[in-house]
């Protein structure tokens, strides 16, 4: 008897021994604010450490509520990575409720990138959030996500350099590939107009003429001033296409699109990812559908 129970704690010592890695994994808890981010932090992270995001694909990374389930999660976190320069207003609420056991990264506000700024709205002037949406954007947060979490995490410190490295050249192939697709837009057509303001990283990068409706996605969407203004753009321009955004109402870009006769295109995504079984469901697979679909709608000559 007395040895069955030996062999029996042996036994658990051994279950306990050989699950003991993945329990140290499945306590590493670090959290991206939208799905986006969330998919260059895990490219990162890789299987080392499980990876959550607040906002969730297809829903408005500007207009997001925290959650109880948010809430919780965040209360949980080693680590919360979000983008800053006013992507997302509610950080407020996360910063009033966390202490110093969170560690709180801007990866837009430590990238080693060139800014620009909003170009039009009531935040005109201010630093344009939407740096990820040039893929050289991409590798500057990646940088600082490997950073923090070599940091944070050290005895995992070579795995995360060695995947950001392995990120950092297949953001550059990336970028190879849309800037290849976007130089067979004609000259002439080379302006990208949309409802918000998220492409200003994206047109500079592949050299487009860039115009939006409104500035911030959380500003009133379409005002009058701000409709007529784009209406006049339009009829000037002649672009052949006006897009909009997978997380706004394509309604304002639609009744522009009738007014001026030209072609309503989207939806373009920017602030979050498709779900799953869509065209954008990861941080590649995104700006690849983007290119191409702006390629088409701004009149591309086609493969041969
Ligand atoms: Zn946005």
């Amino acid at each position: 008897m007395h040895k069955r129970v030996n062999r029996v704690s042996t036994l658990l010592l051994v279950i306990l021994l050989s699950a003991s890695p993945l329990a140290n994994a499945s306590s590493f808890k670090v959290i991206a604010s939208f799905s986006v981010l969330g998919d260059l932090v895990k490219r990162i992270a890789g299987e080392d450490i499980s990876v959550s995001t607040v906002v969730p694909a297809d829903a408005d990374v500007h207009n997001w509520e925290l959650t109880p389930p948010n809430v919780l999660a965040i209360e949980e976190a080693d680590i919360m990575f979000y983008n800053g320069f006013g992507l997302e207003p509610w950080l407020r609420h996360v910063k009033a409720m966390s202490d110093d056991s969170l560690t709180l990264t801007s990866v837009a506000e430590n990238a080693d990138f060139a800014p620009l700024p909003i170009t039009t709205g009531q935040y005109k002037g201010a630093t344009d959030p939407h740096m990820w949406m040039d893929p050289q954007g991409a590798a500057a947060y990646i940088e600082v996500i490997a950073h923090t979490l070599a940091e944070h995490y050290p005895d995992k410190a070579d795995a995360f350099h060695a995947r950001a490295e392995e990120a950092y050249l297949a953001l550059q192939t990336l970028d190879q590939t849309i800037e290849e697709r976007l130089d067979g837009v004609p000259n002439t057509n080379r302006s990208l107009f949309t409802s918000e303001g998220g492409f200003s990283y994206f047109a500079r990068a592949y050299n487009l003429e860039y115009s939006s409706i409104w500035g911030l996605n959380h500003e009133t969407q379409g005002n009058a001033l701000a409709m007529a203004t784009m209406s006049q753009r339009l009829a000037e321009k002649r672009v052949p296409a006006l897009f909009y955004e997978s997380t706004v109402s394509c309604i304002h870009a639609d009744s522009l699109a009738r007014e001026t006769g030209i072609s309503l295109a989207g939806p373009l995504y920017v602030d979050s990812l498709s779900p799953q079984d869509g065209p954008a469901f990861n941080y590649t697979t995104m700006l690849r559908y983007n290119a191409e679909l702006i390629h088409e709608a701004l009149g591309g000559a086609r493969p041969e």
